[in-house]
C-alpha cells in the first residue's frame, strides 16, 4: 500500500469507529492504541506519519527494540501483553505511558517495589477476565472491585486508570457483548476511572456501543489483503 491508501483504509477504520461512538453519544470518546507486534519499525513509522501516535506491543523485548529504534518520534507506548516479573526493570526502563495488564496482586506489588525504588510512577489498568476463559488473563469478575482497590492502596506508584478486557473468543455476538458489559458494569463501580479499555480488530464497533473507551486494533490496521 502506498501513503494515500493507507491514509484512505486508516479513515475508513476511524470512520467505522465514529459511527459507533455516536451511538453511544456524542460525548463519549474512544482512543485508538495501535497493537503494533505484527509489524516492525517502519510500518509505525508510516502510521505515526498520517496521524496515530499510541501504538501498543503485548512483548517487553519487542517493545524495548522498537522504543529505541523511534526514540525521536513523540509517540505514546503502551504495554498490552502478560508480564513476567523478570521483564519489569526492562519494561520501566522504556518509561511506557501505561500498562493495560496488571493481571495479579503479586505483580502489582512487584512493579510498586521496583517503582518506589526509581521514583517513578506508571499508568496502570487491571485486567479482568469477564469472558470467563481459562486461556486468558486477568481476575474473575466477582473478585475484580476487590483486587483493585487493594491494588490502589497497597501500590501507590502505579495510578490506576481503569480496566482491561479481552472479548470473549468466540462468533457468538451475544456472548461477546456479555463478556464487554460484564467489563463495562465493573468498570463503572471503579473510583476515578476513566479508561476502559476493550475491542479488537473482530469486535471494536460492538465494543464501544457497550462503552469502551479504548480500543486496540492491530490487525485490522497492519494486515489487510
Ligand atoms: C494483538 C493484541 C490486540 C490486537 O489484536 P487484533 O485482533 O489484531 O486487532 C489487542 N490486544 C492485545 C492484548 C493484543 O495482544
Amino acid at each position: 500500500m502506498n501513503t494515500l491508501e493507507q491514509k484512505r483504509h486508516f479513515d475508513a477504520i476511524i470512520e467505522r469507529i465514529e459511527r459507533a461512538r455516536i451511538r453511544v453519544s456524542e460525548h463519549h470518546i474512544v482512543k485508538i492504541v495501535a497493537a503494533s507486534k505484527y509489524v516492525d519499525a517502519q510500518a509505525i513509522r508510516d502510521l505515526y506519519s498520517i496521524g496515530q501516535r499510541a501504538f501498543g506491543e503485548n512483548k517487553v523485548q519487542d517493545l524495548k527494540i522498537k522504543a529505541d529504534l523511534l526514540e525521536e518520534l513523540p509517540l505514546e507506548w503502551h504495554f498490552i501483553g502478560t508480564l513476567q516479573k523478570n521483564k519489569i526493570n526492562q519494561l520501566l526502563g522504556v518509561h511506557p505511558h501505561m500498562i493495560h495488564s496488571i493481571d495479579s496482586l503479586e505483580l502489582a506489588l512487584a512493579l510498586q517495589e521496583r517503582l518506589s525504588r526509581e521514583n517513578q510512577t506508571l499508568r496502570a489498568l487491571v485486567q479482568v477476565n469477564s469472558a470467563y476463559e481459562e486461556t486468558k488473563a486477568g481476575f474473575m469478575p466477582e473478585e475484580f472491585s476487590d483486587k483493585y482497590a487493594q491494588i490502589a492502596t497497597q501500590c501507590p506508584n502505579l495510578h490506576l486508570q481503569g480496566i482491561m478486557s479481552i472479548g470473549a473468543h468466540t462468533d457468538d455476538r451475544a456472548i461477546v457483548q456479555k463478556s464487554f458489559e460484564t467489563t463495562r458494569s465493573l468498570f463503572e463501580q471503579l473510583p476515578d476511572a476513566t479508561v476502559c479499555s476493550m475491542g479488537m480488530s473482530g469486535d471494536f464497533e460492538l465494543a464501544i456501543e457497550c462503552g469502551s473507551t479504548l480500543v486496540r486494533l492491530g490487525s485490522i490496521l497492519f494486515k489487510h489483503k
